[in-house]
């Protein structure tokens, strides 16, 4: 039957890369449109979607700055890449009906709307999903930071971070056949060992509000749908 949802409101991350395919650089609008229908998914189940998307698709400050950029302008531009992803995931959810609104941390008001906290809550419960784009508004910052300070703003439940393996492990299970996965692990395990899940800012973000993180893998065969009501594999960070 259908899955009950676990959580009424939650923020959904994914990174940049996600978005680009096989073509390895950019977006590839059928990749962009699979992720949107298991967004459309939770969404029919009655929940209230906040969404980051990451930009390392098309440009990550620190690559910039390691050729020779100045650090804030390639921050600038990585910022600049959120937003065109998404855009790209707000034409892929309003051609399968959904409303949206891309809400910009740097307003630029003939693109989309610029954050204002109280809006973005209404539109939510308007079932609105909510695409906060140019993470943070801030150089030096990640959109995993960014999604979980939109999290706690938005009073979300949860994080869910979709990724390319079915959760947290504790080395690289695609260099290491024996590497273990976690069903749950805390935020200081996390610091502590320094494993791969959100950056330390954004674990100690999401510690410090007491917002448990998902990590699930986009490919799960239940979907977003199924780990949303506890279904499938994923690692509970809490
Ligand atoms: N960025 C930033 N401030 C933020 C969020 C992002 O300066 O609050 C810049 C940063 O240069 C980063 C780029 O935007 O490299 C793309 O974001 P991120 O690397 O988090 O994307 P992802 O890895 O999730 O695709």
């Amino acid at each position: 039957g259908t899955p009950a949802p676990l959580y009424s409101r939650v923020m959904l991350k994914i990174s940049g890369e996600a978005l680009m395919g096989d073509q390895g650089f950019g977006l590839n609008p059928p990749t962009v449109e699979r992720i949107a229908r298991q967004v459309q998914e939770i969404h029919a189940m009655g929940v209230e979607v906040c969404m980051v998307i990451g930009g390392g698709n098309i440009f990550r400050g620190l690559q910039g700055s390691a050729q020779g950029m100045e650090r804030t302008t390639a921050d600038y531009m990585g910022m600049l890449a959120t937003v065109m992803n998404a855009l790209a995931m707000q034409s892929a959810l309003e051609a399968l009906g959904i409303n949206t609104r891309v809400i910009s941390a740097i307003p630029m008001d003939q693109v989309c709307e610029p954050y204002i906290r109280r809006r973005a809550v209404r539109h939510l419960e308007k079932k609105r999903v909510c695409i906060f784009a140019a993470g943070t508004g801030n150089p030096y910052f990640t959109t995993d930071t960014a999604a979980t300070l939109r999290a706690n703003e938005m009073k979300c439940q949860a994080i869910f971070k979709g990724t390319q393996v079915d959760g947290v492990y504790d080395s690289d299970p695609k260099s290491n056949p024996d590497a273990k996965r976690y069903d749950t692990v805390t935020y200081d395990e996390v610091l502590a060992k320094n494993l791969k899940v959100m950056d330390a800012s954004a674990i100690a973000l999401a510690r410090d509000n007491r917002l448990p993180i998902i990590v699930f893998s986009l490919a799960e065969p239940g979907g977003l749908a199924g780990v949303l009501s506890g279904q499938g594999k994923f690692t509970m960070v809490g």
